[in-house]
Protein backbone atom coordinates (compact mmCIF):
# COMPACT_ATOMS: atom_id res chain seq x y z
CA UNK A 1 0.00 0.00 0.00
CA UNK A 2 1.39 3.30 -0.96
CA UNK A 3 -0.12 6.25 0.31
CA UNK A 4 0.59 8.45 -2.32
CA UNK A 5 -2.50 10.90 -2.08
CA UNK A 6 -1.37 11.36 2.40
CA UNK A 7 1.92 12.39 0.88
CA UNK A 8 0.85 14.91 -1.50
CA UNK A 9 -1.01 16.32 1.77
CA UNK A 10 1.48 15.87 3.67
CA UNK A 11 3.89 17.85 1.32
CA UNK A 12 1.21 20.64 0.34
CA UNK A 13 0.86 21.74 4.25
CA UNK A 14 5.20 21.51 4.40
CA UNK A 15 5.03 23.66 1.24
CA UNK A 16 1.98 26.21 2.85
CA UNK A 17 4.26 26.24 6.60
CA UNK A 18 7.78 27.57 4.76
CA UNK A 19 5.72 29.69 2.09
CA UNK A 20 4.32 31.44 5.16
CA UNK A 21 7.96 32.01 6.76
CA UNK A 22 9.32 33.32 3.76
CA UNK A 23 5.92 35.84 3.57
CA UNK A 24 4.47 33.74 0.50
CA UNK A 25 1.70 32.15 -0.52
CA UNK A 26 1.06 28.62 -1.13
CA UNK A 27 -0.20 29.55 -4.92
CA UNK A 28 2.74 30.95 -5.20
CA UNK A 29 4.64 27.62 -5.26
CA UNK A 30 4.45 24.79 -8.38
CA UNK A 31 4.85 21.54 -7.12
CA UNK A 32 6.19 19.80 -9.43
CA UNK A 33 5.50 15.28 -9.27
CA UNK A 34 9.48 13.64 -9.93
CA UNK A 35 7.81 10.41 -11.84
CA UNK A 36 11.11 8.53 -12.85
CA UNK A 37 11.22 4.96 -12.37
CA UNK A 38 7.23 4.97 -11.72
CA UNK A 39 4.73 2.95 -13.60
CA UNK A 40 1.90 5.25 -15.10
CA UNK A 41 -0.58 3.22 -12.95
CA UNK A 42 0.76 4.74 -9.67
CA UNK A 43 1.33 8.03 -11.82
CA UNK A 44 -2.31 8.51 -12.34
CA UNK A 45 -3.09 8.10 -8.84
CA UNK A 46 -1.01 11.51 -8.04
CA UNK A 47 -2.71 13.41 -10.77
CA UNK A 48 -6.18 11.68 -9.14
CA UNK A 49 -5.06 13.07 -6.29
CA UNK A 50 -4.88 16.58 -7.95
CA UNK A 51 -0.60 17.00 -8.98
CA UNK A 52 -0.96 18.71 -12.47
CA UNK A 53 2.70 19.06 -12.88
CA UNK A 54 4.89 15.96 -13.46
CA UNK A 55 8.44 15.81 -13.97
CA UNK A 56 10.82 13.35 -16.50
CA UNK A 57 14.53 12.86 -16.50
CA UNK A 58 14.74 11.02 -20.03
CA UNK A 59 12.60 11.51 -22.87
CA UNK A 60 12.49 7.82 -23.76
CA UNK A 61 10.68 6.99 -20.15
CA UNK A 62 8.59 9.96 -20.57
CA UNK A 63 7.47 8.85 -24.16
CA UNK A 64 6.29 5.41 -22.52
CA UNK A 65 3.90 7.14 -20.11
CA UNK A 66 2.40 10.27 -21.22
CA UNK A 67 -0.08 8.98 -23.41
CA UNK A 68 -1.05 6.50 -20.26
CA UNK A 69 -2.02 9.41 -18.32
CA UNK A 70 -5.29 10.95 -17.78
CA UNK A 71 -6.04 14.29 -17.06
CA UNK A 72 -4.99 17.72 -17.26
CA UNK A 73 -1.34 17.29 -16.79
CA UNK A 74 2.17 19.24 -18.04
CA UNK A 75 4.89 17.21 -18.38
CA UNK A 76 8.67 19.07 -17.74
CA UNK A 77 11.84 17.49 -18.63
CA UNK A 78 14.13 17.59 -15.76
CA UNK A 79 17.15 15.59 -16.67
CA UNK A 80 20.16 15.95 -19.16
CA UNK A 81 18.76 16.30 -22.80
CA UNK A 82 21.10 14.53 -25.90
CA UNK A 83 20.10 16.86 -28.82
CA UNK A 84 19.57 13.83 -30.99
CA UNK A 85 16.51 13.74 -28.71
CA UNK A 86 15.46 17.50 -28.64
CA UNK A 87 12.81 16.80 -31.54
CA UNK A 88 10.75 14.37 -29.61
CA UNK A 89 11.46 16.13 -26.44
CA UNK A 90 9.80 19.20 -27.67
CA UNK A 91 6.27 17.28 -28.82
CA UNK A 92 6.69 15.39 -24.89
CA UNK A 93 7.35 18.56 -22.82
CA UNK A 94 5.94 22.07 -22.19
CA UNK A 95 8.65 23.27 -20.46
CA UNK A 96 12.63 21.98 -20.39
CA UNK A 97 14.24 22.71 -17.32
CA UNK A 98 17.43 21.28 -17.81
CA UNK A 99 18.95 23.88 -20.80
CA UNK A 100 22.65 22.98 -20.12
CA UNK A 101 24.88 24.38 -22.97
CA UNK A 102 24.48 26.87 -25.52
CA UNK A 103 25.01 23.76 -28.02
CA UNK A 104 21.58 22.92 -26.72
CA UNK A 105 19.82 25.70 -26.94
CA UNK A 106 21.05 26.23 -30.64
CA UNK A 107 19.28 22.95 -31.60
CA UNK A 108 16.43 23.47 -29.84
CA UNK A 109 16.15 26.80 -31.34
CA UNK A 110 16.90 24.64 -35.16
CA UNK A 111 14.16 22.33 -34.77
CA UNK A 112 11.21 24.90 -32.87
CA UNK A 113 11.76 27.25 -35.73
CA UNK A 114 11.30 23.82 -37.90
CA UNK A 115 8.04 23.03 -35.66
CA UNK A 116 7.02 26.55 -35.56
CA UNK A 117 6.51 26.45 -31.79
CA UNK A 118 8.03 28.51 -29.07
CA UNK A 119 9.64 26.76 -26.31
CA UNK A 120 9.89 27.23 -22.71
CA UNK A 121 13.08 26.33 -20.95
CA UNK A 122 14.72 27.53 -17.86
CA UNK A 123 18.50 27.00 -17.48
CA UNK A 124 20.15 24.64 -15.33
CA UNK A 125 22.70 26.10 -12.65
CA UNK A 126 25.39 24.08 -11.79
CA UNK A 127 25.37 25.42 -8.63
CA UNK A 128 27.61 23.81 -6.26
CA UNK A 129 30.03 23.13 -9.23
CA UNK A 130 29.87 19.29 -8.82
CA UNK A 131 31.86 17.91 -11.88
CA UNK A 132 29.18 15.29 -11.31
CA UNK A 133 26.11 17.91 -12.43
CA UNK A 134 25.09 19.12 -15.91
CA UNK A 135 24.78 22.77 -15.66
CA UNK A 136 26.31 26.51 -16.42
CA UNK A 137 28.63 27.78 -13.96
CA UNK A 138 27.20 30.74 -11.91
CA UNK A 139 29.53 32.84 -12.86
CA UNK A 140 28.37 32.57 -16.20
CA UNK A 141 24.69 32.72 -16.33
CA UNK A 142 24.16 36.09 -17.32
CA UNK A 143 26.07 36.08 -20.37
CA UNK A 144 24.80 32.93 -20.94
CA UNK A 145 21.27 33.84 -20.88
CA UNK A 146 22.11 36.90 -23.15
CA UNK A 147 23.18 34.55 -25.78
CA UNK A 148 19.85 32.51 -25.59
CA UNK A 149 17.97 35.65 -25.58
CA UNK A 150 19.09 36.25 -29.22
CA UNK A 151 17.22 32.25 -30.17
CA UNK A 152 13.73 33.55 -31.14
CA UNK A 153 11.85 30.36 -30.42
CA UNK A 154 13.22 29.86 -27.58
CA UNK A 155 11.52 31.71 -24.03
CA UNK A 156 13.97 31.56 -21.37
CA UNK A 157 11.15 31.16 -18.00
CA UNK A 158 13.94 30.93 -14.93
CA UNK A 159 16.34 28.90 -13.84
CA UNK A 160 16.63 25.69 -11.90
CA UNK A 161 19.11 24.18 -9.88
CA UNK A 162 20.07 20.99 -8.03
CA UNK A 163 21.48 21.41 -4.91
CA UNK A 164 24.97 19.07 -3.39
CA UNK A 165 23.47 16.62 -1.53
CA UNK A 166 24.01 17.23 2.05
CA UNK A 167 22.57 14.71 4.84
CA UNK A 168 21.31 18.29 6.92
CA UNK A 169 19.47 20.75 4.56
CA UNK A 170 20.29 23.67 6.44
CA UNK A 171 23.80 23.16 4.75
CA UNK A 172 22.19 23.64 1.12
CA UNK A 173 20.85 26.85 2.37
CA UNK A 174 23.94 29.03 1.24
CA UNK A 175 23.59 27.51 -2.53
CA UNK A 176 19.99 28.03 -2.30
CA UNK A 177 20.35 31.60 -1.61
CA UNK A 178 23.10 32.03 -4.23
CA UNK A 179 20.84 31.09 -6.76
CA UNK A 180 17.79 33.05 -5.73
CA UNK A 181 20.56 36.04 -6.11
CA UNK A 182 21.10 35.44 -9.46
CA UNK A 183 17.78 35.05 -10.07
CA UNK A 184 17.30 38.64 -8.65
CA UNK A 185 19.93 39.70 -10.64
CA UNK A 186 19.02 38.64 -14.20
CA UNK A 187 15.27 40.07 -13.03
CA UNK A 188 16.93 42.73 -13.00
CA UNK A 189 18.69 43.18 -16.08
CA UNK A 190 15.57 42.91 -18.19
CA UNK A 191 16.63 41.11 -21.08
CA UNK A 192 14.47 41.11 -23.70
CA UNK A 193 12.64 37.47 -24.11
CA UNK A 194 14.03 36.47 -21.26
CA UNK A 195 11.28 36.49 -18.34
CA UNK A 196 12.42 35.44 -14.87
CA UNK A 197 9.49 33.95 -13.54
CA UNK A 198 10.07 30.69 -12.20
CA UNK A 199 13.01 29.31 -9.70
CA UNK A 200 12.88 26.12 -9.48
CA UNK A 201 14.95 24.22 -6.64
CA UNK A 202 14.62 22.01 -4.21
CA UNK A 203 13.46 18.42 -3.69
CA UNK A 204 12.49 15.75 -0.88
CA UNK A 205 15.57 16.29 1.19
CA UNK A 206 15.74 20.34 0.81
CA UNK A 207 12.27 21.68 -0.76
CA UNK A 208 11.24 23.83 2.57
CA UNK A 209 14.69 25.19 2.86
CA UNK A 210 14.87 25.75 -0.62
CA UNK A 211 10.95 27.62 -0.54
CA UNK A 212 12.56 29.85 2.56
CA UNK A 213 15.42 30.97 -0.03
CA UNK A 214 12.86 31.59 -2.63
CA UNK A 215 12.21 28.70 -4.43
CA UNK A 216 8.95 29.33 -6.30
CA UNK A 217 8.76 25.50 -8.13
CA UNK A 218 10.09 22.67 -5.91
CA UNK A 219 10.75 19.15 -8.09
CA UNK A 220 9.44 16.30 -5.37
CA UNK A 221 9.53 12.61 -5.78
CA UNK A 222 10.72 10.44 -3.25
CA UNK A 223 8.69 12.16 -0.63
CA UNK A 224 5.72 11.54 -2.81
CA UNK A 225 6.04 7.96 -4.44
CA UNK A 226 8.75 6.70 -2.34
CA UNK A 227 12.18 5.46 -2.54
CA UNK A 228 13.37 4.30 -6.00
CA UNK A 229 13.61 1.00 -7.57
CA UNK A 230 16.09 1.58 -10.10
CA UNK A 231 16.46 -2.40 -10.15
CA UNK A 232 12.84 -3.07 -11.93
C1 LIG B 1 15.08 12.80 -9.14
C2 LIG B 1 15.05 14.27 -9.25
C3 LIG B 1 14.27 15.05 -8.39
C4 LIG B 1 13.47 14.47 -7.24
O1 LIG B 1 14.30 13.98 -6.25
P1 LIG B 1 13.70 13.39 -4.87
O2 LIG B 1 14.85 13.45 -3.95
O3 LIG B 1 13.26 12.01 -5.16
O4 LIG B 1 12.59 14.27 -4.46
C5 LIG B 1 14.24 16.42 -8.60
N1 LIG B 1 14.95 17.01 -9.58
C6 LIG B 1 15.71 16.30 -10.44
C7 LIG B 1 16.44 16.99 -11.51
C8 LIG B 1 15.79 14.91 -10.29
O5 LIG B 1 16.57 14.21 -11.12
Amino acid sequence: MLFIKENIANIESRIKTAAEKSGRNFKDISLVAVTKTISPEIIQEAVDAGITLLGENKVQEARGKIDKIKGDVEWHLIGHLQRNKVKIALELFSLIQSLDSFALAEEIQKRARQMQKNVDVLVQINIGLEKTKYGINPADAESFIESVASLENLNVKGLMAIAPFKENPEDVRPYFREMRSIFERIKQESIKNVEMKYLSMGMSNDFEVAIEEGSNMVRIGTAIFGARDYSK
